[in-house]
């Protein structure tokens, strides 16, 4: 394992007075390692959880060739471009009972969508379109320029074939993921354990709920956001409440943190000028640097590692104002806690959309401001900003429904320019 000092000699021109966004991650991904340990997760309980190994289609889906359509099979070479074809109809074939027989030239099998296709029959002619004669015996007629060769039919493994890699190791399971292992028979799945996050608040000035206000305080919000942010990801949460700005209570909280926890989450008490004894205890306890991102908002950030015997916990110490600790969450600690899960997909893709209107940006920092993506009148996405961009407004983060990405090198945006959105569905 990599001390700071050396995953910081890796990066170039790596400086923590200044780091760009960039940076952080690509040093964070030097700093986590994925859990190893493996459960064999029920399918009802393995959405979300990202898997351990490849599951391997232990047959092929679906294991025969078989309708796609309610119709009638036939031997699609006897289609002819300019005269019907009248066949007679031998049987039927149903969903889970094949017909067992042979047609031949001028003949043709009843199915349903799903049945096995009768030998030597490779077309479907849906219901619809043919009329049928029931006298002297059953007989149908396709009009001709309707049907293909071939047209209607399933393939067998057209979906998975035998042997091949239905879903991969560090895929997060979605609903289809275990759709598609459920369609394979599997009833457990080879799941990375879950990641352990503990999570606490710092400062003086933080009220847990049921607290009585006074004067200068505010409300813990941060513990909530981040409870939901964390187990958004699925992640087991060790909620640690708030902890008083007191060297004994810090040291306690993160030594019980680090005893159980992969990672430790705190917010507050990192910027610089911090009168609070958060950073030395930091310092103290761990391999921890201090950083000021170049970015808006949430500029300060701890990280580092705090060992727990022979473990060792990852720390990312957040600021304190409340969009600031979702945006760098987003930002930095997701990807890494991702990577953490054993999960290969780190960040969600960006959108594009046009700003609604013109935006100051400075160039040389990363800009998250936040947005309400809609669709304008000529069908195209657009984005216009919740209004006052403070880092303590959490009210714009329940308006917004993504973050307006702004990047290091950007500089002004003018109304009608393209920008890059991460939106929350699916981040949060
Ligand atoms: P700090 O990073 O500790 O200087 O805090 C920056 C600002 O965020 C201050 O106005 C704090 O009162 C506020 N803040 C810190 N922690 C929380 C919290 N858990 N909930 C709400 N606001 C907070
Ligand atoms: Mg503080």
């Amino acid at each position: 394992m990599k001390s700071l000092a050396q995953i910081a000699a890796e990066l170039q021109g790596y400086d923590p007075r200044a780091l760009p966004a960039e940076a952080v991650n690509d040093f964070l991904a030097r700093l986590v390692e994925p859990v190893q340990e493996v459960e064999h997760a029920g399918i009802f309980e393995a959405l979300g959880r990202v898997l351990a190994e490849d599951v391997i289609s232990p047959f092929s889906v679906p294991p025969h060739d078989n309708s796609a359509m309610d119709g009638y099979a036939f031997d699609g070479a006897q289609l002819k471009a300019d005269a019907p074809l009248v066949l007679q109809v031998m049987g039927t074939a149903l969903a889970g009972k094949a017909w067992q027989g042979e047609a031949g030239a001028g003949q043709c099998v009843k199915i349903m969508t799903g049945a096995i296709m009768p030998a030597g029959l490779d077309t479907v002619v849906p219901q619809e379109f043919v009329s049928v004669r029931a006298e002297p015996a059953e007989a149908i007629t396709i009009p001709p320029g309707l049907l293909k060769p071939g047209d209607n039919r399933r393939f067998k493994g057209e979906d998975l074939m035998q042997g091949q890699a239905a879903l991969s190791k560090g895929e997060r399971l979605t609903p289809a993921g275990c759709g598609l292992a459920a369609s394979l028979s599997l009833k457990t799945l080879p799941v990375k354990r879950r990641l352990k996050v503990a999570y606490f608040s710092t400062g003086d000035e933080i009220l847990s709920l049921g607290e009585a206000p006074r004067e200068g305080a505010v409300y813990d919000s941060n513990r909530y956001t981040v409870f939901g942010l964390l187990t958004r990801l699925g992640c087991e949460v060790i909620d640690m409440g708030v902890v008083r700005d007191d060297p004994a209570l810090l040291e306690a909280a993160f030594t019980a943190a680090a005893a159980k926890a992969d990672a430790i989450i705190t917010s507050g008490g990192v910027s610089v000028g911090e009168a609070d004894h958060t950073k030395a205890m930091m310092k103290k306890l761990g391999d921890v640097a201090f950083w000021r991102i170049a970015m808006r908002p949430g500029r300060p950030m701890a990280v580092g590692r705090i060992a727990s015997g022979s473990r060792s916990c990852v720390l990312f110490g957040l600021p304190g104002n409340p969009v600031a600790v979702m945006v760098t969450f987003l930002a930095f600690v997701r990807p890494a806690l991702l990577r953490m899960m054993g999960c290969t997909v780190a960040q969600p893709p960006l959108l594009k959309a046009r700003s609604a209107e013109a935006l100051r940006k400075k160039p040389g920092r990363t800009e998250y401001q936040r947005g309400i993506v809609s669709t304008a009148p000529d069908g195209s996405l657009q984005v216009r900003i919740t209004g006052n961009q403070g880092s303590g407004v959490l009210s714009s983060m329940v308006q917004a429904n993504g973050l307006i990405m702004l990047h290091h090198a950007q500089g002004d945006v003018a109304r009608g320019d393209e920008v890059d959105v991460l939106m929350f569905e699916g981040a949060i």
